[in-house]
C-alpha cells in the first residue's frame, strides 16, 4: 500500500474560497497515517491553495499543472519549484469574447469583459469582473446556462482548455494544461504508475476542473459534499479499498 493520493481543493476538502476545517485536515493526516503520499492539484496558484489550507504540510500543483511548489519540513514554507507563463494574445481574446457576448446575449457586463491572469489563463466573467456577489451566485447555480453554451465557447478557444469556472464565468488554461496533464507530468518525473494513483474531486461534470482526470487513467473518487469527505473516503480509510487495489 501507499500510493499517492491527489486532490481538489474548493468544493473537495473546503467550501469554495474557505478555510480548511479540522475534520479534513483529519482526514488528510489520518489517510498520510496509512501509508499514503499527498498532493494538492489545484486551479489556482500555489500559495492561494497552501494559505487556504492553513498552511497545510502538503506540495502543492497549481494553476492546472503551469505551477509547482514543494513544502519545506524545515521552514513550514513552500519552496516554488517551477512557475510557468504562457503567452496571450489580449486583444485576439477580447475580440473573440465580445463576439461570444453578442452571441450569447451578454453584452451587459459590469468592469472588465475578460480578466487576464500572469500565468496567461484567462477568465470570461460573463456578468464581468466587477459584478455584485449576489448577481453572481443566482446567475447559474446548477451551472446549466453555462454547460448549454459550453461547447460554443471551447470552439472558440482552441488554443485554451475551458472550464465552467467559478459562479459565472468561464475560465481557460492555455494548452496542454489540465489538472490530468498535471498529475501525468507529476507521475512521470517519478516514475509512478498511473495504477496507483487516486484523485479526489468535486468538479467531474461537463466542464468541471476536474473533469479531464475523471476521463483519464487515475482513479477518481467523486466528491459530491466536502462536509462527507470521511464517508467518500471511507474505504481508503479504514484500509479496505487501499489494500486491494494497490
Ligand atoms: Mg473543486
Amino acid at each position: 500500500m501507499g500510493g499517492l493520493m491527489a486532490f481538489d481543493l474548493d468544493g473537495t476538502l473546503t467550501q469554495h474560497k474557505t478555510p480548511l476545517e479540522q475534520e479534513n485536515r483529519c482526514v488528510l493526516d489520518e489517510l498520510r497515517g496509512r501509508g499514503w503520499s499527498l498532493l494538492m492539484v489545484g486551479a489556482g496558484q500555489c500559495t492561494r491553495i497552501f494559505e487556504q489550507m492553513g498552511r497545510y504540510p502538503v506540495d502543492v500543483i497549481g494553476n492546472y499543472g503551469m505551477q509547482y511548489s514543494r513544502y519545506d519540513a524545515a521552514t513550514g514554507r513552500l519552496i516554488p519549484v517551477f512557475d510557468r507563463t504562457a503567452p496571450c494574445n489580449r486583444r485576439e481574446i477580447r475580440r473573440r469574447v465580445a463576439g461570444l457576448r453578442e452571441r450569447f446575449g451578454f453584452e451587459a457586463f459590469c468592469g472588465e469583459s475578460v480578466e487576464f491572469h500572469p500565468s496567461g489563463c484567462v477568465t470570461f466573467p460573463l456578468l464581468g469582473t466587477c459584478a455584485a456577489q449576489a448577481d453572481k451566485l443566482a446567475f447559474d447555480p446548477d451551472r446549466s446556462r453555462r454547460r448549454r453554451i459550453y461547447a460554443e465557447v471551447a470552439a472558440c478557444f482552441p488554443e485554451y482548455t475551458v472550464f465552467v469556472g467559478g459562479s459565472s464565468s468561464f475560465d481557460m488554461a492555455p494548452r496542454p494544461y489540465d489538472k490530468r496533464y498535471a498529475l501525468a507530468e507529476y507521475c512521470a518525473a517519478r516514475g509512478l504508475p498511473h495504477s496507483r494513483v487516486v484523485f479526489v474531486g468535486d468538479d467531474y461534470g461537463l466542464g468541471g476542473n476536474d473533469e479531464a482526470v475523471y476521463r483519464s487513467d487515475f482513479g477518481f473518487v467523486k466528491i459530491d459534499d466536502y462536509r462527507r469527505l470521511r464517508e467518500a473516503l471511507g474505504a481508503w480509510l479504514s484500509g479496505g479499498a487501499g489494500e486491494r487495489s494497490f
